[in-house]
């Protein structure tokens, strides 16, 4: 196999042809600036209103509580911030999990060092949190809960309608990182409870540096990013048109596809993690194994080191990945795995793959083959697996 298998769609995923083409003509053909008051400009203006619809309907919310951003760590640190800043005068406790991304975690640490208390709540060996540890976490001066909808690292879906439940019960603004889940899972924002939802076009087939955070109604949020008065003068700075014209055609795409595409990777990743777990002993699958998303693969093979497996899949022409794109190049084993109770050698072992519908079985077969192949290579230059087995033959 000379071609690349790209199994690393939690990371980015390939812009799909449409949205390419629905992107164009705003680079060269209607450039006009949708501040501006001539007719020229009303096709910029009318690709930012069609997108807001596409997202509000697929989140049964109003198109006006969209606002776009510059992806999904943007959206994460405006929620979070703003929502800290406005509701400060009530109370300064936040509540938010030990397995978000780091656009959270760094967010909520910046707030501690501004005087704001953090809560990082434990999850359990699958990921998940607790809701009775959420429910006894909430103090009188709890302003927000911050919750991932679907982790990026093991693929975990947390219990979103049951935590929107507690955070109304106890009048707690609600934000939950959809980054992962948007596109992949129906979400409607109004059961749950969700106050801000934030999302980003480069995770379901979109462009990347585009995203956006979705605000209910009624809430005091400031503006993020301050000059101009774009985005209901709550998010300054001229509108990637562009940007925003392919997030609406990817959006479209993943809420027309996303039964079907989710059925397709449910079913290759369920043959790939049965025949790895069957060829390669002492193998774990990181994540809760039901409810996970319908593409996310984490496996953690004891006795080797994540990164050369990772290089040696590379020279097999498979991307995959050791943890998140973000932890990856540093030593440090993931936050993640070493939340769900991993000790620091397994972490290390770790190894994320995260399909996409176009991927095939005979693909599934060839990866398997190749970790397989490359696992059992590593295991045999390991002093570790060496006296683990000198130890069990004896
Ligand atoms: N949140 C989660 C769960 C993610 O997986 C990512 C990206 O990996 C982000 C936030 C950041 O999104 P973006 O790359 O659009 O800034």
């Amino acid at each position: 196999m000379n071609k690349i298998i790209y199994l690393d769609n939690a990371a980015t995923t390939k812009t799909r042809p449409e949205v390419v083409e629905a992107m164009l003509p705003y680079f060269t053909e209607y450039y006009g600036n949708p501040s501006s008051v001539y007719e020229f400009s009303n096709q910029s203006k009318q690709a930012i209103s069609h997108t807001r619809e596409v997202i509000a309907k697929a989140l049964s919310v109003k198109p006006n509580e969209i606002y776009f951003t510059a992806g999904g760590t943007e959206a994460d640190n405006w929620a979070i911030k703003a929502a800290a800043e406005a509701y400060e005068s009530k109370g300064k406790h936040i509540i938010t999990s030990k397995i978000e991304h780091h656009a959270v975690l760094h967010t909520c640490q910046y707030l501690e060092r501004k005087g704001f208390q953090v809560t990082y709540l434990d999850v359990d060996e699958n990921g998940l949190i607790s809701l009775e540890e959420l429910e006894k976490a909430i103090r009188p001066d709890t302003t927000l809960i911050s919750i991932m909808f679907a982790n990026n690292e093991i693929g975990t879906v947390e219990p979103i309608e049951e935590i929107g439940k507690i955070a109304k019960k106890h009048g707690v603004l609600f934000h939950t990182d959809a980054v992962q889940a948007f596109g992949h899972i129906p979400i409607h924002a109004d059961q749950c409870n969700i106050d801000m939802l934030s999302a980003s076009g480069h995770k379901l087939n979109g462009p990347k540096g585009i995203g956006f955070l979705y605000i209910r109604t009624g809430l005091k949020l400031g503006s993020f990013i301050h000059g101009g008065a774009q985005e209901r003068k709550r998010r300054a700075g001229t509108e990637n048109v562009p940007g925003i014209a392919g997030l609406g055609k990817a959006v479209e795409i993943a809420v027309n596809t996303m039964e079907e595409r989710s059925r397709k990777e449910k079913e290759l990743r369920d043959y790939l993690i049965e025949k790895v777990m069957a060829s390669v002993p002492y193998t774990r699958i990181n994540g809760h194994r039901e409810q996970r998303l319908s593409n996310n693969v984490n496996f953690a093979f004891q006795f080797i080191e994540g990164e050369s497996l990772l290089i040696m899949l590379d020279m097999a022409g498979i991307c995959g990945s050791s943890g998140s794109a973000c932890t990856s190049g540093s030593l440090d084993p993931s936050h993640v795995l070493l939340a769900i109770g991993l000790p620091h050698e397994i972490a290390h072992g770790s190894l994320r793959l995260s399909l996409n519908e176009e991927n095939t079985k005979e693909e599934m077969d060839y990866v398997a083959e190749k970790i397989k192949e490359i696992v059992e290579r590593l295991r045999n230059m390991s002093p570790l697996y060496e006296d683990f087995v000198k130890k069990n033959l004896k």
